[in-house]
């Protein structure tokens, strides 16, 4: 494999920290990645150069960020394979993407009586805005359920879908168990019976390829920050027959086409969703980010990762009352485990006193700890940056802990 990881480690500058007087180790790339200095630069060098609103201004500088920021809109589409930069829209993040179409689409679309068929294994993100949205509709959300491996049982798809089932949404990648889930099969048994799918693509975009067009999506929804570009920038892909449909989410500056107080009329994809000065320093930021995954090559990366979480999955199984969540064979780089008899957060406090970051609770996926009768787990998930011997030292910590208890 051609990975120079001592070269990508020396982008990331806060690696080299210590807390707690020891070295840092970061394990919560799936809450939220480090950035690149090439990220934190072009942040940089965009207030010190060139910085302007975009699309309004009449000067050199805003003609220059405006340049920019739509380069980044055209790098998205070629990173997901999209077939227009008119079905890339910018948001906050993945959460606003999915309440986008959860308002939007079901204002249009959605009616009384109907069906919204969303997985078990969901994000709060892909739970909540549906169940808003289905609220104000009358509407119902239906659960497309997981086995105990953290595999969802998609052969219950078709006997779920009626003629009442207006979207399914999913993720293609869950936070909590790593399953990559099949969204390719998912997407085509929805197509069947003319439902279109939102893929959840939070936990994916870093991890492996995407290609919306392969997919067949009609929504993929994903957040620069766990991809190693700043927060606050979120990409919706929507296909162009979807998105020419939906009324606009938020009305403002740069959505709109011709203002009167009789009436307004909208404009042309995507800027219809975009009301608003956007994340104007994030989005061409976000451009260094994805140069960077490129760069590296996501097929080298999903290997790399792969071996960190086989590598990290065997050494954990060699403790005793361990238990990991999620074992499907298709799996990213992200590991959920309890100890018997130790509580998740005191795991997490003592381990990070020994240097290493990761998340414990309940993930923000209520459904998964419900599924498996848990308060809450812990949870390390890995970047590009990780290394085999993070691996061994957090494993090291993990049992001098377990021998506190
Ligand atoms: N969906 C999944 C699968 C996630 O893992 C997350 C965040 O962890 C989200 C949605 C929400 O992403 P954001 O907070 O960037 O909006």
């Amino acid at each position: 494999m051609n990975y120079d990881i001592d070269k990508i480690r020396s982008y990331f500058p806060v690696l080299k920290k210590e807390v707690y007087n020891k070295p840092f180790i970061y394990f919560d790339s799936a809450a939220s990645s480090q950035k690149p200095v090439q990220v934190l630069m072009k942040e940089e060098e965009l207030h010190n150069e060139y910085y302007g609103n975009i699309h309004r201004g009449a000067h050199y500088m805003a003609d220059k960020a405006t340049n920019d920021f739509e380069g980044v809109r055209e790098k998205i589409k070629t990173f997901i394979n999209a077939t227009s930069t008119k079905e890339i829209v910018f948001t906050k993040g993945t959460t606003e993407s999915i309440n986008l179409v959860a308002s939007s689409f079901c204002e249009r679309f959605v009616a009384e009586g109907d069906e919204i068929i969303v997985s078990e294994m969901e994000h709060h993100a892909n739970i909540v805005p549906w169940q808003l949205a289905a609220e104000r509709k009358g509407a119902r959300i239906v659960k497309l359920p997981f086995n105990d491996s953290g595999i969802l049982e998609i052969e219950r798809l078709i006997e779920l879908i009626s003629d009442k089932t207006k979207l399914i949404s999913v993720a293609h990648v869950s936070n909590v168990l790593g399953t990559i889930n099949p969204v390719k099969e998912i997407i085509n048994i929805a197509h069947h019976s003319d439902v279109p799918v939102l893929v959840d693509g939070a936990q994916a975009a870093p991890h492996v390829k995407i290609d919306v067009q392969d997919l067949d999506a009609d929504f993929y929804v994903f957040s620069a920050h766990k991809m190693y570009g700043p927060n606050g920038v979120g990409i919706l892909f929507g296909k162009e027959k979807w998105l020419n449909e939906m009324p606009p989410y938020q009305g403002g500056g740069e959505m709109i086409s011709e203002v009167s107080f009789e009436g307004t009329t909208f404009n042309d994809l995507p800027y219809k969703f975009e009301a608003g000065t956007p994340h104007i320093t994030g989005v061409i930021a976000f451009g260094a980010a994805i140069d960077l995954i490129n760069e590296t090559g996501l097929e080298n990366l999903t290997a790399w990762e792969h071996s960190l979480l086989e590598y990290a999955t065997a050494k954990l199984k060699e403790i005793e009352g361990l238990r990991i969540y999620g074992e499907a064979t298709q799996k990213s780089g992200v590991i959920s485990f309890n100890i018997e008899g130790v509580h998740s957060y005191d795991l997490a406090m003592l381990l990070d006193k020994m240097g290493v970051a990761l998340r414990s609770g309940h993930l923000c996926a209520d459904t998964v700890m419900a599924h498996y009768n848990i308060p809450g787990c812990i949870r390390i998930s890995f970047g590009m940056y990780n290394t085999k011997a993070e691996i061994d030292a957090f494993w090291e910590a993990l049992n001098k802990v377990r021998m506190m208890f």
